[in-house]
C-alpha cells in the first residue's frame, strides 16, 4: 500500500469502483472515462509504479494480468471482434496513475 495512491485505495475498497472481477492478486474495474465501449483496467493488488519497476518476482503478476484479460474479453464477448491491451509507461507514455495497470479496450 502506497500512501496517496488512488489504485491502492480502490484495491483495498477504500474508494469505490465498478468491479467486474477480483481475486487475491488482481482486480478489474471499469475505467471512469472510457475510450471504448468496453474499457477495463486490470490492476494488481501489489503496488508497483510502472512496467519499469517490474522485478523478476513479478513475472507471475504480469502473466496473470494477460491471462485474466483474455478470459474477461471472452466473457464480455469482445474476443472475436478484437481488443487492445495497453500499458502506458511514465509521463511521456501517457501514464497518469502511477500504480501498474493494463487497459483492456474493445467492443467496437
Ligand atoms: P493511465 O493514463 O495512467 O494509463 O490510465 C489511468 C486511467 O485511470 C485513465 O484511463 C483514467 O480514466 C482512469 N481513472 C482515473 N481515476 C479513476 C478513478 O477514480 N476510477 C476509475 N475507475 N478510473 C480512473
Ligand atoms: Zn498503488
Amino acid at each position: 500500500m502506497e500512501k496517496n495512491c488512488l489504485f491502492c485505495q480502490i484495491v483495498k475498497g477504500e474508494k469505490p469502483a465498478d468491479f467486474v472481477y477480483q481475486d487475491d492478486s488482481l482486480v478489474v474495474f471499469k475505467d471512469i472515462r472510457p475510450h471504448a465501449p468496453v474499457h477495463l483496467l486490470i490492476v494488481p493488488r501489489k503496488h508497483i509504479r510502472s512496467v519499469n519497476d517490474l522485478r523478476e518476482e513479478d513475472k507471475e503478476i504480469i502473466s496473470d494480468m494477460i491471462f485474466k484479460a483474455k478470459e474477461i474479453a471472452r466473457g464480455q464477448e469482445i474476443s472475436e471482434s478484437g481488443y487492445k491491451l495497453i500499458f502506458n509507461i511514465e509521463r511521456g507514455g501517457g501514464q497518469v496513475i502511477f500504480h501498474l495497470h493494463m487497459h483492456l479496450l474493445g467492443g467496437w
